[in-house]
């Protein structure tokens, strides 16, 4: 599996974008940061897009995919994957008719732009050659973690993106028991002295992450630090360095992580 990083931050000032994630070129996590780094024809290959919540930092572009992709001769309309919450949201609030034209029927009904398909915990949907499940998190408004898994057998691997999320639990207990994680993407969006603000908006500081990562336990693969706010990025670092928690990356965009 091929991740690559279109954006990891929790904030956008040029050079810097907002969540999206490129899963093995077809498939992307949260929209973010999409139309602002794809090249068209990047674009045009993406088949299946996963989105944990409807924040605005984490849809704004597919508001200009959609748009992108009505202009280009593909069959098939590009797959957006929500919970049921989340593709109402999206449905009444953005893809409206008022805010962002309906593209579930452009350009017609039997041929659209997009086409949702919904996700509840517990199920699982495979996309291409990948396969994936949703856990509930902790967050202001309804979240999911997506466990992304591909291959069989030996050769399978799988990643978890946990979204944006406070202190959780179950998440923690699901990546105990799937086979083959290579790797977890997790926030960490404020530094310590913003911690009641991190509570009140359903975010993690650093020590907020190493008490998640205390209930996930030893894990030997790579953890990825992700939706830091860019004005404490280097505060987050200096205190995540501090905690000398093991296998902790700070992302960056444009990095591209193998598993
Ligand atoms: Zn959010
Ligand atoms: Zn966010």
């Amino acid at each position: 599996m091929e991740i690559r990083v279109l954006g990891c931050y929790g904030s956008q000032i040029p050079g810097y974008g907002l969540t999206g994630f490129l899963i093995d070129a077809k498939t992307l996590l949260d929209a973010g940061a999409v139309t602002s780094v794809l090249t068209q024809e990047e674009q045009a290959g993406v088949e299946h897009i996963l989105i944990t919540h409807a924040h605005m930092d984490h849809i704004r572009e597919l508001a200009s995919l959609a748009d992108n992709i009505c202009y280009l001769n593909r069959e098939d309309p590009l797959t957006v994957v929500g919970t049921p919450l989340v593709i109402e949201t999206l449905k009444k609030h953005i893809f409206n008719g008022i805010i962002w034209p309906d593209f579930s029927a452009i350009p017609s009904t039997e041929k659209p732009v997009l086409r949702y398909v919904a996700i509840r915990p517990g199920e699982k949907l495979q996309l291409g050659r990948l396969s994936v499940t949703v856990v509930p998190v902790n967050h202001k408004v309804e979240t999911v973690a997506y466990v992304v898994e591909t291959g069989q057998n030996e050769d399978r691997v799988a990643a978890i993106f946990v979204g944006d999320t406070g202190p959780t639990d179950e998440i923690w207990r699901v990546a105990g028991k799937v086979d083959g994680i290579r790797a977890i993407f997790v926030e960490t969006s404020l530094p310590e002295e913003l911690r009641d603000v991190a509570e009140l908006s359903g975010h993690l500081t650093p020590a907020g992450l190493a008490g998640e990562l205390e209930k996930l336990g030893p894990f030997d693969h790579g953890i990825y630090i992700y939706h830091m706010k860019i004005q404490y990025r280097e505060k987050i670092r200096r205190e995540i360095d501090l905690l000398r928690i093991a296998n902790t990356h700070l992302l960056q965009d444009g990095q591209v992580i193998r598993i």
